[in-house]
């Protein structure tokens, strides 16, 4: 339930509001925002009495949050949420972010290539699992912290904030040690006990659709974050299973305007994840910058065929900033822009 204020309360009414909410026995969030302040009740269990809300002095209107998510919805938040990155950086704001890299970090020598190259076609974030859920337990399942500590070392070269996943509950701590942004993949995206700890831990996560979630139970497992008080929240499209086998997943680009719909939280496009197919990656990352995407998140290794993981997926470094050019020019033609990556690091 939201209580908003008239555009004239003063903060000792907002306080009234929040000080009768939590004497209810339920949690208040004061929204200030642009178009209006507003203040949140969470926990609403359905036996609330609203008229006492509604009697309060400054209270304009009383809103009963229709959907199953809450905190997550643009009823509950009509402005975007920006997520704001070290260096300045934000993903939700007018300008395109590009996160790149491989799909794992496999060594010293691959990551480090790999993250001067995207940095050179104009990727900001680079991308890289270190801890790996892969689909066989004899796959490939990522170098651990030895792949945290590298990425470490690729932002201290090429200024590039980071973007890896954590896979469980109990890595999310050490994984945000090193990250700028932790993933949560799409295996986990309802892992509950992942989400809570990542909800609690002051990092942004990136929150993967699950192989076959629909978008109502991605927002659901967004909620768990924002209720646990973590509202750096970025939403990720990678497709979905589908019938057909021509591609690896079905990409869902029809998510993209329906969760700027539905949600405040940014949302960025995964075309590598949602096809599987290097030949479709730049054609699906241009429909997803035009469908109104947040953000690309694109695998890129320095030699795709010697990739331990996704290969078949990765584009080459100059595909990659082949598809940088082109996207710049659809961000620009829809008045976005792509956002330019940090700075280089100075060396002294
Ligand atoms: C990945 O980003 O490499 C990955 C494993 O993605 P997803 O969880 O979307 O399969
Ligand atoms: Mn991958």
């Amino acid at each position: 339930m939201l209580v908003v204020m008239r555009h004239d309360a003063s903060p000792a009414e907002v306080q009234r509001v929040v000080d009768t909410i939590e004497e209810l026995g339920y949690s208040a969030r004061p929204m200030p925002g642009a178009q209006r302040t507003a203040v949140g009740l969470v926990g609403n269990d359905g036996r609330v009495d609203s008229a006492r809300l509604a009697a309060l002095p400054g209270v304009r209107d009383i809103i009963h949050v229709t959907q199953p998510y809450k905190q997550v919805s643009r009823e509950w938040r009509p402005d975007p949420t920006v997520v704001r990155l070290p260096g300045g950086l934000a993903i939700g704001d007018t300008e395109v972010v590009v996160i790149a890299g491989p799909c794992s970090v496999e060594s010293e020598e691959q990551i480090l290539d790999a993250a001067r190259k995207v940095r050179d076609a104009g990727a900001s974030l680079l991308r890289g699992g270190a801890f790996k859920p892969r689909t066989s337990p004899y796959s490939f399942q990522g170098l651990g912290e030895e792949g945290l500590r590298l990425l470490a070392l690729a932002r201290e070269e090429t200024g590039l904030l980071i973007v890896t996943e954590a896979v469980d509950p109990d890595g999310v701590d050490l994984v945000a040690e090193y990250a700028d942004i932790i993933q949560i993949g799409a295996r986990n995206m309802q892992n509950a006990s992942l989400l809570k700890r990542a909800g609690r831990v002051g990092k942004p996560v990136l929150l993967k659709r699950g192989l076959a979630a629909t978008i109502s139970e991605l927002l659901l497992s967004a909620e768990y974050l924002l209720a646990e008080g973590n509202h750096d929240v970025i939403l990720c499209e990678r497709g979905i299973r589908g019938f057909d086998s021509s591609t690896r997943n079905v990409f869902d680009l029809t998510a993209i305007p329906m969760i700027k719909d539905l949600s405040h939280l940014p949302i960025v496009a995964d075309p590598s994840h949602g096809t599987g197919r290097r030949g479709m990656v730049t054609p699906m990352a241009r429909a997803a910058v035009a469908a109104g995407a947040d953000g690309i998140i694109i695998e890129v290794h320095p030699q795709p065929d010697r990739a331990l993981s996704d290969g078949e997926q990765s584009l080459y470094p100059e595909q990659f900033a082949a598809l940088i050019n082109e996207t710049r020019m659809i961000a620009e033609a829809i008045g976005r822009g792509l956002a330019a990556p940090l700075p280089l690091p100075v060396r002294s």
